[in-house]
C-alpha cells in the first residue's frame, strides 16, 4: 500500500521484541546470544517481562543492564504491583534508572502461581494506575511510562468498554503510550483504537503481535487471552497443524497481513511477542520487507518515540 510504502521510504514504520527472563543459567545465557543477534535486525527498543517476586525479578532487573549497557539496545522494563511493597518497587525503579533505561511499562500484574485470585500486598498498590502516579510523582518525566490495554476483554474484566474507562484513568494518572495484549482479528483492533480514541485517549497505541511458532502454541495462546480467530486463519492453518515448518510458513502470511493492515491504518509501531525465539518473529518481519539490508551497514532506526509521536 501507499501509507506502507511511505512509512517504509521514510524510515517510519518500527518495532520491538518482549522477552521474558528465562528460569535456568543455561536459559539466560542462550537469551542473551539471541538478544545480541535479534539486535541485527533493528528493534527500537526491547523490554523484559516482570515475574512475581524473587529471583525473577532480580532477573529481569539484570537483563536490562545487559541489554541497555552491552548491547546498547533502548530498553522497556516492565513492573508490576504483584507481591510488591513500596521498598521494592523503590528498588527496582532504582536498578532502572542506574541502568540507563527510560522506559517502564507499569502493570497490575498476574496472580502470583499458587493463587488463582489477584490480592493486593500490604504496603503496595491496587491497580496499574496507582503505580503510574507513583512513578510520575517519584521520577517526574524520567520514564516514558507504558501501561497495558486490552481490546477483547482481560482475565478478570470482559467488559471491554469498562476497561477503556479503567485504560483512561492509567492515562490521565501519567501514563505515554498503551500496549496491547495479542490478537488475530484486526477489525476487532481497529475498532477498538477508534472507540479509545472517541474516550479521549490520544496516547500512541502500540500493538502486541504474537507471531505464530507452533499450531498447538497459537491455539494455547488464543484460548488463554481469549481472543478471537477469523475463521479463515484456521482453514489455513488447520490443513498443515502437524508440520511446523509449514506452520510458521501459513503464520508468517497471516500474521504479515495483518500487520500490513495495522500499518496501512496508521499504526506504525509493531511490538513482537518474541517467546524468547527469533525464527518467527524474523520470518514476518522479512515479509513485511522491515529488516536491515544486509548488504549496507545497518541504519539506526528512527527513535520509537519519534515514531510514535512522543517527541
Ligand atoms: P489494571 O489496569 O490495574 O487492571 C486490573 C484489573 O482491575 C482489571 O480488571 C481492571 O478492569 C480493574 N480496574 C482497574 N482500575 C479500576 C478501578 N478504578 N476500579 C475498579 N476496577 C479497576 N503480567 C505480569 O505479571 N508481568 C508482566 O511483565 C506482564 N506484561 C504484560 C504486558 C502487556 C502488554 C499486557 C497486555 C499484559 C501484561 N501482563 C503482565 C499481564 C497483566 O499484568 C494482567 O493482565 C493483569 O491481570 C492486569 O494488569 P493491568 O496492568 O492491565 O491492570
Amino acid at each position: 500500500s501507499e501509507k506502507l510504502a511511505e512509512a517504509r521510504k521514510n524510515n517510519k514504520a518500527t518495532f520491538s521484541f518482549e522477552f521474558f527472563p528465562p528460569k535456568t543459567a543455561q536459559g539466560v545465557q542462550n537469551l542473551y546470544d539471541r538478544m545480541d543477534r535479534m539486535h541485527g535486525l533493528g528493534p527500537s527498543f526491547v523490554d523484559v517481562t516482570w515475574g512475581a517476586g524473587g529471583r525473577m525479578s532480580h532477573l529481569t532487573c539484570e537483563m536490562i543492564k545487559v541489554a541497555q549497557s552491552a548491547y546498547g539496545l533502548e530498553t522497556c522494563m516492565h513492573l508490576t504491583c504483584t507481591d510488591m511493597e513500596r521498598s521494592k518497587i523503590d528498588e527496582a525503579l532504582s536498578a532502572a534508572y542506574a541502568a540507563g533505561c527510560t522506559n517502564i511499562l507499569a502493570l497490575r500484574g498476574d496472580p502470583p502461581r499458587d493463587k488463582e485470585r489477584w490480592e493486593a500486598t500490604q504496603g503496595g498498590f491496587r491497580y496499574a494506575r496507582d503505580l503510574v502516579k507513583y512513578i510520575r510523582d517519584r521520577y517526574g518525566d524520567h520514564f516514558d511510562i507504558g501501561v497495558a490495554g486490552y481490546s477483547e476483554g482481560c482475565d478478570d474484566q470482559e467488559d471491554v468498554d469498562l476497561l477503556i474507562e479503567h485504560l483512561k484513568e492509567k492515562v490521565d494518572a501519567g501514563a505515554t503510550f498503551v500496549v496491547t495484549q495479542m490478537f488475530y482479528d484486526v477489525d476487532i483492533f481497529i475498532d477498538w483504537v477508534a472507540k479509545c480514541r472517541k474516550r479521549g485517549i490520544t496516547v500512541p497505541v502500540i500493538p502486541g503481535i504474537m507471531p505464530i511458532h507452533t499450531y498447538a502454541a497459537f491455539l494455547r495462546r488464543a484460548n488463554w487471552t481469549r481472543c478471537r480467530i477469523p475463521p479463515e486463519w484456521m482453514e489455513a492453518l488447520e490443513p498443515v497443524k502437524n508440520d511446523d515448518a509449514a506452520v510458521r510458513e501459513v503464520g508468517k502470511g497471516l500474521i504479515a497481513t495483518m500487520c500490513r493492515r495495522l500499518l496501512e491504518a496508521g499504526i506504525l509501531h509493531l511490538h513482537f511477542y518474541t517467546m524468547n525465539l527469533a525464527q518467527a518473529t524474523r520470518m514476518v518481519l522479512e515479509e513485511l520487507n522491515l529488516l536491515p539490508d544486509l548488504e549496507a551497514p545497518l541504519e539506526k532506526p528512527l527513535p520509537w518515540r519519534q515514531s510514535l509521536g512522543l517527541n
